[in-house]
This record gives C-alpha cells, sequence and structure tokens, in this order.
C-alpha cells in the first residue's frame, strides 16, 4: 500500500503516520525527518536544509527531489510506504510520478488532514518530540504523561527550532502559495481523498483507516 500523506504543517500527519505505519507494517518516510537527521549529523545536505527549515521555507525542490529518488529506490518500499510531507511543490509531484513510473510503483491515494490555519500555529507551538525516539506530543492536546518526559522511553521531550509563531507564519503562508495547489493535482489524477483533522487524534486515525481499507 503506497499513500502519499499530504496536509499543512501541524495537521498530525506525522501522528497519523506513526500509526498507519505500525498497523500496515510499511515504511514511514518523512522529507522533514531526513531534513533533521541530516542537520544532527552535520552532513552537507543538513547544512543546505537548515538555514531554508529555520527561516520556514522550502528546501529546493533538486535537493528535496534528490533524497526521495534515493529512498525509494530501497527494497523495503516495494510492499509500500507513507510518504509524508513531499510532495510540497507541483514540480516535486511531476517528479514523484516519474519516479514511481520507473519503480513500477503505483499510488493508491493522496490522504490530505484537512485542518484550518487558524488551529495551526496552537499545534505547532505546542508540539514537543522525544530526542531519543521520535514520539510526538502536544503540551494540551496529547500531553506526556510527565512533563518533559516521553511516555514510551524515557527521553528528554524538545520543541522544533522552527515551531515558533513568527515561522509558523511563513510556513502557512508557503503552504498556501506552494503546496495547496496539490490538491488540485491529486483531484485530477483520480487519486485524492481526505480527512477532517480537526477532530480527536483516535477519530481522525479511525476515518484514515475506513479509507485505506477501501
Ligand atoms: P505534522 O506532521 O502535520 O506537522 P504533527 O503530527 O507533528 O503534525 O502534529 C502537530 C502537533 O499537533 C503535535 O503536537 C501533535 O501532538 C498535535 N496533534 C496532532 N493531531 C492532532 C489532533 N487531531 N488534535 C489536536 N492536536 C493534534
Ligand atoms: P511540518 O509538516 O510541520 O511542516 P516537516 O517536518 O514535514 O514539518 O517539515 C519541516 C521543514 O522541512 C519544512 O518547513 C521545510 O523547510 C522542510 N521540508 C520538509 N519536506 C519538504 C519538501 N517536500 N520540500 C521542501 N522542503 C521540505
Ligand atoms: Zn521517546
Amino acid at each position: 500500500m503506497h499513500i502519499l500523506l499530504m496536509g499543512p504543517p501541524g495537521a498530525g500527519k506525522g501522528t497519523q503516520a506513526a500509526n498507519i505505519v505500525k498497523e500496515f507494517e510499511i515504511p514511514h518516510i518523512s522529507t522533514g525527518d531526513m531534513f533533521r537527521a541530516a542537520i544532527k549529523e552535520g552532513t552537507e545536505l543538513g547544512k543546505k536544509a537548515k538555514a531554508c527549515m529555520d527561516a520556514g521555507n522550502l528546501v529546493p525542490d533538486e535537493i528535496t527531489v534528490g533524497i526521495v529518488r534515493e529512498r525509494l529506490a530501497k527494497d523495503d518500499c516495494k510492499r509500500g510506504f507513507i510518504l509524508d510531507g513531499f510532495p510540497r511543490t507541483v514540480d516535486q509531484a511531476d517528479a514523484l510520478t516519474k519516479i514511481l513510473k520507473e519503480v513500477g510503483i503505483e499510488l493508491k491515494c493522496a490522504l490530505n488532514v484537512n485542518v484550518p490555519a487558524a488551529d495551526l500555529v496552537e499545534r505547532a507551538v505546542g508540539r514537543r518530540i522525544c530526542k531519543f525516539c521520535g514520539a510526538t506530543y502536544h503540551v494540551k492536546f496529547n500531553p506526556s504523561k510527565k512533563d518533559g518526559v516521553c511516555d514510551m522511553c524515557g527521553g528528554e521531550l524538545f520543541q522544533r527550532a522552527d515551531d515558533t509563531e513568527e515561522t509558523m507564519k511563513n510556513r502557512l503562508s508557503v503552504y498556501e502559495s506552494s503546496t495547496r495547489p496539490l490538491i488540485e493535482y491529486y483531484k485530477n489524477a483520480g487519486l485524492y481523498v481526505e480527512v477532517d483533522g480537526r477532530q480527536e487524534i483516535n477519530k481522525v486515525y479511525e476515518d484514515i483507516v475506513e479509507l485505506l481499507n477501501k
């Protein structure tokens, strides 16, 4: 099962992807996670990505498409994947269409997690992530049992450098101009489905499972 997971920053893509990969046993491919890993390792890729990410801008298409092309060529993608946060521009979507043709993969759907802009700043600013295992929490909507500590592994929680009110304003405007057009793109391709991401995390997941089992 090959799925694209789309939606504005802070919509809940990562949260839902974590549930989907557990149940459907497919790899979770998040370009944001790949960039953050590269930054942590101090690679050339990380250096290039960091300035863009800190400002809330997109990493250039040629860099992003390159890492996705490499990743999708791996064997574990044959059975399925959940591609989270890619594509984010029409050019990336065109590149993806070509890559998938090359590797002989057909998408099941492009699943959009629909959340109005008014909710997204609060979601992002309250997001906390485990340094160790990557589990995602929210100070208000999905708090860890103990403040600042991961329920799963006891790791320390941190706040992403780009999860500020100010950076979110830019990320949301980039979303509107560069990424929202993908809704039409995947409608035209006959692949578009959506869930109401304003609901509670578990309810959103129930709706996703229903769509994926169709
Ligand atoms: P994305 O990957 O789309 O940027 P995340 O999955 O990291 O989004 O979620 C952003 C923040 O919102 C996190 O702190 C997460 O715990 C919280 N969140 C996710 N889904 C919901 C939801 N349905 N209702 C309220 N908060 C949510
Ligand atoms: P969110 O869904 O909350 O915006 P991500 O982890 O998906 O978070 O992305 C964080 C940042 O990584 C983005 O703001 C952007 O700078 C960069 N990034 C992630 N995916 C892409 C992509 N497909 N194209 C360009 N930049 C990307
Ligand atoms: Zn953890």
